[in-house]
């Protein structure tokens, strides 16, 4: 396992779900957190249906594996809570989380950071090794396994960090203004290419926000 970060003990929760949108564009997870600015689109209102067909709390035996939907998991070293779609527990003693998603499957993508952090967070309830994870894209109809290896656990707590760090300094991270913008539900309300090509916004925005690094990210 890799070192907990210092001072991760005893600090504010960080959810499951901000890992995601942290690992996918730093700036959407700001805006989420910092401004309750989530936004709904085509894909988020897919995912939205999907999730209630899976966020019934249950517990379905079939076989040798008991299924649980909507589990509320927590890691208290690292500060982590969340709710895993769906969970296996295998005769075995296997453990399986299984996050869903309306969209496609992107190996090494921020949906990975978001399925191992609930695995981390399993090991810690059930003391026993969670190494493997899935995501199920509803986009193939496929589940995707994902190896909970040392370099994702390390990824994890370096997102779990930054989300941390984001809420406690309340600074809005500069828009990144590449191709993430073309899929993420708050580009309305971001306007990338508009702040971080206009030296008018810019300063506003740094006046606003503290945003001293929007320089780096001109597209
Ligand atoms: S529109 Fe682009 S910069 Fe803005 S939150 Fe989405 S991905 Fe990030």
């Amino acid at each position: 396992m890799p070192h907990r970060p210092d001072g991760e003990r005893n600090q504010t929760q960080v959810s499951l779900s901000a890992l995601e949108h942290y690992a996918y564009c730093p700036r959407q997870c700001g805006l989420i957190l910092l401004e309750d600015a989530f936004a709904d689109d085509a894909a988020t209102t897919r995912g939205t249906l999907l999730h209630q067909q899976v966020d019934t709390p249950g517990n379905r035996g079939r076989g040798s594996i008991r299924t649980l939907h909507a589990l509320p998991v927590w890691h208290d070293g690292y500060g982590l809570t969340g709710i895993c779609d769906t969970v296996e527990i295998h005769a075995s003693g296997r453990i399986l989380p299984i996050e869903h998603k309306s969209g496609r499957y992107h190996p090494g993508g921020p949906a990975d950071v978001q399925a191992a952090a609930q695995a981390i967070c399993l090991e810690e309830m059930f003391s026993r090794p969670v190494p493997e994870a899935a995501i199920y894209s509803a986009a193939d109809r496929r589940r995707h396994p994902v190896l909970v290896d040392e370099a994702l656990r390390t990824r994890v707590l370096e997102v779990t960090h930054a989300v941390r760090t984001l809420n406690t300094t309340e600074r809005l991270p500069a828009p990144a203004a590449d191709g993430r913008c073309r899929r993420c539900s708050m580009a309305t309300g971001c306007m990338p290419k508009l702040l971080a090509g206009t030296r008018r916004y810019r300063q506003a925005l740094t006046d606003l926000y503290l945003l001293d690094d929007l320089e780096d990210t001109d597209a």
